[in-house]
Formats: C-alpha cells, structure tokens, sequence
C-alpha cells in the first residue's frame, strides 16, 4: 500500500516536473520568435563622469518591445534564455546591434563607448574570442576601443588561465571589460588580482544603501581603494539621488551611472539628452574645472 501511494506520488511528480519542462519550452520558443520577429530592443543608459561632467558611455540594456504587453524587461526572460544555448544567440544580436548602434552614431557625428552585458554561457564558450573578432571586422569604422564587456565574476569562475586568456585576446584587439556587481559574487578579492579587468562596477545594492548603512559604505570604499590598489578603472551604479554622488566624489569615485543621472532611454533619445545634459551643481565642489 504505502509501496502503491509512493509510487503513485513518485509519478505525480514526474508529471509535474514533464509539465514544467514543457511551458519552459513554449516559453523558450517566444523567446525565439521575439528574436526572429525583431521585437528585441537596446536602450541605453548613460555613464558620466561627476568631476567633468562629461557623459562617458552608455549600458546596453535589453527590452522586448511585446506587440501586447509593451515593453518587457531583461529579468523576466533572460533567466530562461541563460539555461539554453538561446542565450547565445540573444547574445550575439545585443552585440551586434550595440556594434551597429555605434556606427550609426558615429556617422550622425558623436559616439560614446558602448557596453554590452555578456552571459556565462556566452563568454564561456571556447570561439568567444572569434565570436568579438567577427562582430567586430563587420563594422570596421567602430574602433574596439568603444566597445565594453561587462561579465559577472560568476561568469569568470571555472578555469583562471583559460579566462585570463580570453579577457587578454580581447583586450589585444582593442576591446575594453568590466567587472558587474562587483562585491556580489563569492570569490571578489582572489579574483581581481588574477582577472585582468579594466573596470570595475561597484554593485547598485552597496551604492543604494551607502548613506545610512555603515557596512554598505564601508563596502563601497574598500571597492574604490581596491580599484587604485588595482589600478583599475570604477564606477557606481544605481546612483539614485544627487547625495549618492557627493559622497562617491568624497570617496574617490567620480563615474556614475542610475536613476538619478538618467535612466535607461531608447536610442533615438540619447543625442538630445546628451544635448540638454546638466551636471548636478552640487558636485561642482569637487571638480577639476569649472564646468558649472
Ligand atoms: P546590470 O547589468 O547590473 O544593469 C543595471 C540594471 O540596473 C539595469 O536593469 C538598469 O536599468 C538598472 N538601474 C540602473 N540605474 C538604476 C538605479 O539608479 N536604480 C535602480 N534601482 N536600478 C537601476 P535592467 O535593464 O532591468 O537589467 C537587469 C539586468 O539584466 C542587468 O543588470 C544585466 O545583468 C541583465 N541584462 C540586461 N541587458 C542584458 C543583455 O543584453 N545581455 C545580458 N546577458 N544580460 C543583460
Ligand atoms: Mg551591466
Ligand atoms: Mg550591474
Ligand atoms: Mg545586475
């Protein structure tokens, strides 16, 4: 009997499990068509510098523009796409698309550095490198030097010598990588010193709750130390509030990016909005020049 009711509850499951297995199917194939249906979309979110005051690139950031629920973002589909090979090709269109975004800006007469987020999966496979190469001849007229990866230090576990490599062939032709949310993962400290990354981003979570939690600030200086320790490149992301930059210039941070500066915006808004750009007076205090 209890044999009988094991049994019974073991094929419940399965059925269960089959259930799951066939709605993440149905869900990976939207996700294809919306790839094939060209219904993804980049926007693009600013960098700048709060001690000049220049805007210093833009995040890539993916949307699915969905023909009835609108605009869809990056964590209700990619989490799916990452446990497939989807991932890949989503990967290889945001690239692309970052590369084409660029060219056409370029041609309008401005460009900024663009950074493109690149999954584990995607950067752990062994032709990554030729994978930039190409994307890179077909738009010969973008310098490498514009083009950012920005990788988890999740996404460099695994072999260190395999991922050094891969990191330095990359920067052999030009193209520049961030550490993204820095401080998250488990193995930050060993990591850096062997990961040869030219920026690092300090997490959002840490930059959010820096003014009233002392651990979160202290977490946000040993960053900044680390990166001149490093001599590595670093930026704050999720700075909300003008208070979150004043207290990044204190410490010795002076790129931002979040709410507070601009949110992530479609392409066809980023050359007004660099037109019309103000840096916050309030960091003047701590500028180079007088840019107010
Ligand atoms: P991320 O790379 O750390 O990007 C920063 C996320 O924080 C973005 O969310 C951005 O819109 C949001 N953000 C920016 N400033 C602020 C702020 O001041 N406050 C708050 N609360 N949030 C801010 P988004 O666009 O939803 O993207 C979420 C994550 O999805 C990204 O985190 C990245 O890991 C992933 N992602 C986005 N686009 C791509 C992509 O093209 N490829 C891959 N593989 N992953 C992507
Ligand atoms: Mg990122
Ligand atoms: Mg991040
Ligand atoms: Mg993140």
């Amino acid at each position: 009997q209890a044999k009988q009711a094991g049994r019974n509850r073991f094929q419940l499951f399965d059925a269960d499990q089959d259930m799951q297995q066939q709605t993440r199917n149905q869900e990976l194939d939207k996700i294809r068509q919306a790839l094939h249906r060209n219904e993804l979309r980049l926007f693009y979110q600013p960098k700048v510098n709060m001690r000049t005051g220049r805007v210093v690139g833009m995040e890539a950031l993916l949307r699915w523009h969905h023909p009835d629920r609108g605009l869809i973002g990056p964590m209700a589909f990619l989490p799916l796409a990452e446990q497939s090979d989807m991932i890949v090709q989503i990967g290889e269109w945001v690239l692309h698309e970052a590369m084409r975004q660029m060219q056409e800006w370029l041609r309008q007469g401005e460009v900024w550095p663009v950074s493109v987020n690149i999954a584990a999966r995607h950067f752990q496979r062994p032709d990554f490198v030729s994978l930039i190469e190409k994307a890179l001849s077909l738009y010969p007229e973008v310098p490498p030097q514009y083009l950012e990866l920005e990788i988890l230090e999740s996404a460099a576990l695994g072999d260190i010598q395999h991922v050094h490599s891969v990191i330095t062939e990359c920067q052999k032709m030009g193209v520049n990588f961030a550490l993204d949310d820095f401080g998250t993962g488990y193995s930050s400290l060993t990591y850096l010193k062997r990961l040869p990354a030219n920026i690092i981003k300090i997490d959002q979570s840490f930059v959010r709750d820096m003014l009233d939690d002392q651990e979160d600030l202290a977490l946000v200086e040993a960053v900044i130390s680390l990166s001149k320790v490093f001599n590595r490149g670093v930026i704050a992301e999720g700075v909300e509030t003008v208070e979150h930059g004043v207290l990044l210039l204190r410490l010795g941070c002076d790129e931002a990016q979040g709410y507070g500066i601009a949110r992530p915006m479609p392409p066809a808004e980023v050359l007004n909005w660099v037109e019309q750009y103000k840096p916050d007076p309030s960091w003047a205090q701590w500028a180079d020049i007088s840019w107010e």
